[in-house]
């Protein structure tokens, strides 16, 4: 890791790079979307009317903001630092991937577009876009692999229930990959009348900085409630990392407060070997996916490889560009959790906490355990709590071995 003296670039330039990372990867038929998209995202965010629907939407249909919680007894099993936590699991939908759908189907309605198309895998992504289209009207396409179609039934079913149309991907590994790719053919076919709602911090610019800045309510509202209810700011926060949407959006309000440790965790998954995790600002090099240069695990000859983690929702091979940025300007320090670590992380917070957590987020737990253990009792360690785990608890029960082992 380098680490570069010059101050923290916090937005894209002209051609949708974060320092050496971003840009856009995509055909000639998306540039002109894609333009259209970037000038109706900065007319909107100067305009009150749409701000003020976006903020109302936050507070009561999502139920904004989210609580900032102190964690008494996982602090007391840490014995260190005190230890607080970003409730993103009591958002409507039971995570953070609200705000940006919301956020990105009220640009579509400002652009005149009727439908949105968007790729899932764990199905998460899905259910939220479903969600923000029923909420508004619009005509829903999720494309989402054959393979995670049958292993993600219960939100194939929240989809279709809300009027989405599931679209089965019969391609390549039936799978995320293959889901991507198959929204981007879809939306080169369609972007007179539809938008593309991408998950996560990634896709070519301005995905990446418009899908930050929808998802930093959260880094605001963490900020303004650390002062309140501490009296200061934290000393670390701590986030996992999947595309890097929920870290984004928690960093990003403190990226200029150079005293707040900032920290992403990676899916360590069973090893360290290519193909056993989903870690690649730990262990992948830059190169180009799903229209921007980033960090990307990939092997000797530039394939993207093949990626596995406990949780569905951080199984992805590449990670949003402003994280690399941040990684090689030594501004965040990234690390990885492995499964096991994940797991016996989210049983500790359960029986601690009274609240289940997301698989994805108890990466960021295990973590945030150790990292308070290692600091005195006057610091403050922030957890982003990205989801609730309800979605995980046939898996969690399944690898825990049953509930008589518990
Ligand atoms: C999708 C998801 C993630 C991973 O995505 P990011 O873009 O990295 O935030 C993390 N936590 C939960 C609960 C998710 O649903």
């Amino acid at each position: 890791m380098s680490t570069s003296t010059s101050p923290i670039i916090t937005n894209p330039d002209a051609n949708g790079y974060f320092g050496q990372f971003g840009g856009v990867y995509i055909p000639e038929t998306l540039i002109t979307a894609v333009r259209a998209l970037e000038a109706a995202y900065n007319d909107a965010i100067n305009d009150t009317a749409f701000t003020g629907e976006f903020e109302e939407l936050l507070k009561v249909y999502v139920g904004r903001p989210t609580p900032l919680q102190f964690a008494r007894r996982l602090t007391a099993r840490a014995g260190g630092a005190q230890i607080w936590l970003k409730r993103e699991d009591l958002a409507h939908t039971g995570a953070h991937k609200i705000n940006n759908s919301l956020g990105q189907a009220l640009l579509t309605k400002r652009m005149g577009k009727k439908r949105i198309i968007a790729e899932t895998g764990a199905g998460q992504h899905g259910v939220a876009t479903a969600t923000a289209a029923a909420c508004m009207d619009l005509q829903c396409d999720v494309f989402m692999g054959t393979e995670d179609i049958r292993r993600q039934r219960p939100n194939v079913q929240r989809m279709k229930l809300m009027g989405a149309n599931v679209v089965p991907v019969e391609s390549g590994s039936c799978t995320l990959k293959d889901a991507t790719n198959a929204a981007m053919r879809d939306w080169m076919a369609t972007s007179e009348n539809t938008h593309y709602i991408i998950g996560s911090v990634v896709g070519p610019h301005p995905f990446p900085m418009i899908v930050r800045n929808f998802q930093s309510v959260m880094g605001r509202e963490a900020r303004q409630q650390c002062l309140e209810q501490i009296g200061r700011l934290p000393d670390q926060i701590v986030a996992c990392v999947g595309g890097g949407s929920n870290a984004a959006g928690i960093f990003y309000p403190f990226i200029n407060d150079t005293q707040v440790g900032l920290v992403g965790v990676e899916a360590g998954g069973r090893s360290q070997i290519l193909g056993d995790h989903a870690a690649p600002l730990n262990f992948g090099q830059p190169g180009v996916l799903h229209g921007s240069l980033s960090y990307v695990l990939q092997n000797d000859d530039g394939q993207t490889s093949d990626v596995h983690s406990i949780s569905a929702g951080l199984d992805y091979p590449g990670v949003g560009p402003e994280h690399s940025y941040w990684h090689d300007a030594g501004r965040v320090r990234y690390t990885a959790c492995t499964d096991e670590a994940a797991l016996d992380a989210f049983k500790a917070f359960t029986r601690d906490e009274g609240i289940l957590p997301a698989l994805e987020s108890s990466h960021a737990i295990a973590h945030a355990l150790d990292l308070a253990s290692s600091l005195p009792k006057e610091q403050v360690v922030l957890i982003n709590v990205s989801g609730r785990g309800d979605k995980d608890l046939d898996e969690a029960i399944r690898l825990l071995g049953g509930t008589e082992s518990l």
